[in-house]
């Protein structure tokens, strides 16, 4: 079964749609043309796991909101220009879908910029238009607080009860110039304001299915995932343990109430290298769980049994979610086992496309053809 998935891999497309790469690097540089001691990608992996691309995230914290958040973001940009010229005998950027055929037409491998959290467009729409022309083709409206644009599903408080004012000129804008609208990360409120003012499909690029998680709003509840599929959108199913079962969740949770109560009591500083003792002394006695690849492929069962095979794809979250991925899964080489688990449920080769980047692509011309009939 493992040829048939690698066979499938080579002729067709993977697009993975969020991989927080350029923060990861921007932190600790590392050659990725050869395999990397840390973290979940490299090109050399991904060549093994036969994916043909990957939207690479140019994540900002929330703490920059204030001030710095556009430089941060330059910065991660002209490091991913630098990668890439570096190695453009084995990868190139691709700002539009004929890019992506062709780079893999050629065995380059396709990075595609995307900007996680709005935090640096500052209310003005020139930043918009300037990340568009640096090759930014998706943004993430928020990240783990609310922001200028709109409230946060980690966020307790509302700020906005969805999207702000110039959260709703942005979607409109962002509609204008085809840069698709990605509802990861945003409250429930926030994700209706977009449907009811964007008219193009949108897409939540790594975000798994609530009804494995009940109550916690970073993932997509049943009605949502019907709603968005009424938009022509997509959901992009999230790797992580966390995101795919509930008791891995809570287990997560408790680790870190009784972890921060541990560090609270006797003044330590989180962080710090007894922080870390602690934490390992704690998950000697409670060790991690992880998720399965079949848990992964639930999700995608889950999306497919509610609105059918249209709607998902796949966007793991590598890089960006530390020590938490299903066994079988650990990084960017381990896609062809969730190919295996897919065709084992009587998934057809027509339908793994669709899965792999056929969905994602449907969202992503869209947007190319708005750009397209209004400029
Ligand atoms: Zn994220």
């Amino acid at each position: 079964m493992i040829e048939k998935a690698n066979k499938f891999l080579k002729k067709n497309i993977l697009i993975d749609t969020h991989i927080d790469l350029p923060s990861r690097l921007l932190l600790n540089m590392e050659d990725i043309s050869k395999i990397t001691p840390s973290g979940d990608f490299d090109l050399a992996r991904a060549k093994k796991g036969g994916l043909s691309g990957a939207f690479a995230a140019v994540y900002v914290p929330v703490s920059l909101e204030e001030s710095g958040a556009l430089e941060f973001a330059v910065k991660q940009i002209e490091l991913m220009e630098r990668i890439v010229g570096e190695h453009s005998d084995i990868a190139g950027f691709a700002s539009d879908i004929i890019s992506l055929k062709l780079n893999h037409k050629n065995n380059l491998f396709s990075f595609i910029l995307a900007l996680e959290n709005g935090a640096p467009l500052s209310g003005k729409l020139e930043n918009l238009y300037y990340f568009f022309d640096m090759g930014i083709r998706y943004l993430t409206l928020a990240h783990s607080r609310n922001n200028h644009i709109c409230d946060s599903s980690y966020d307790d408080s509302e700020k906005w009860s969805g999207l702000s004012d110039f959260g709703i000129e942005l979607i409109q804008e962002m509609n204008k110039i085809g840069m698709i609208i990605d509802v990861s990360h945003v409250s429930d409120k926030t994700f209706y304001d977009v449907l009811k003012y964007s008219k193009l499909p949108i897409a939540a690029t790594h975000s798994s299915c609530r009804h494995f998680t009940p109550d916690w709003e970073r993932n997509m509840s049943d009605e949502m995932i019907k709603d968005l599929a009424k938009n022509g959108g997509v959901i992009q199913i999230n790797f992580g343990s966390d995101f795919l079962r509930e008791d891995i969740l809570n287990r997560s949770r408790n680790e870190k109430k009784e972890l921060n109560e541990i560090l609270q009591r006797y003044s330590i500083a989180s962080g710090s290298i007894e922080a870390e003792e602690i934490r390992n002394e704690y998950r000697a006695s409670n060790p991690k769980v992880f998720a399965t690849i079949s848990d992964v492929a639930n999700h995608i069962d889950h999306v497919v049994n509610l609105v059918g095979i249209d709607y998902v794809g796949i966007g793991s979250d590598y890089d960006g979610l530390g020590d938490q991925l299903p066994e079988g899964l650990k990084d960017v080489s381990s896609y062809p086992n969730l190919i295996v688990e897919l065709f084992n449920r009587g998934y057809s080769e027509e339908d793994m496309k669709k899965i792999c980047s056929g969905n994602f692509i449907r969202v992503w011309k869209a947007n190319e053809q708005a750009r397209k009939i209004n400029s």
